[in-house]
């Protein structure tokens, strides 16, 4: 194909010309449930976070345990302390605030040594390849949606 024009101008095929649409970097997942390896929901309904119901969870560490919620939406590390204390770059052992069930671990996190990413499904029969991913150092931003099906939906959030 001859990409110069009559005039030898460089001409660049539409698609590569054609603009990202901005609106693509605001597209999120939210999941709508999440389970605890015995298969509690997680959901809290009575703790929003930017609009739908958080993620709850318990947390230990040696001298302070309690509970937090998190923001179900993909990407938003927003958080909600419910008791107890979190340290910056510490590592809490996360379990259901139902069953006490400790959460199961994929892979270490690169964030420091001892940072674990913990899994936890969105089915109720835990399946990894249905699952978020987080680590569980405090201010650690690593984690992801490993897959979805109808369980998780996919919103757009409004510009912050
Ligand atoms: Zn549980
Ligand atoms: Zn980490």
């Amino acid at each position: 194909m001859n990409r110069f024009g009559k005039d030898s101008r460089w001409i660049i095929p539409l698609s590569r010309r054609r603009k990202r649409k901005k609106t693509e970097n605001k597209v999120r997942y939210v999941v709508m449930n999440v389970y605890c390896p015995n298969g509690c929901s997680l959901m809290d309904n009575q703790n929003n976070i930017n609009g739908y119901p958080g993620i709850r969870i318990k947390y230990k560490r040696p001298g302070m345990d309690g509970e937090f919620v998190i923001s179900a939406i993909e990407g938003d590390f927003s958080k909600t302390i419910l008791s107890g204390i979190l340290e910056e770059g510490v590592k809490d052992e996360l379990y259901c605030p139902h069953c006490n069930t400790i959460f199961k671990k994929l892979v270490n996190c690169d964030c420091s040594s001892d940072g674990d990413m913990v899994v936890l499904g969105l089915t109720k029969t835990l399946d990894y390849n249905n699952a978020i991913t987080f680590c569980n150092v405090t201010g650690c931003t690593r984690g992801s949606f490993i897959k979805s099906g109808d369980v998780i939906r996919h919103v757009r959030l409004r510009a912050t």
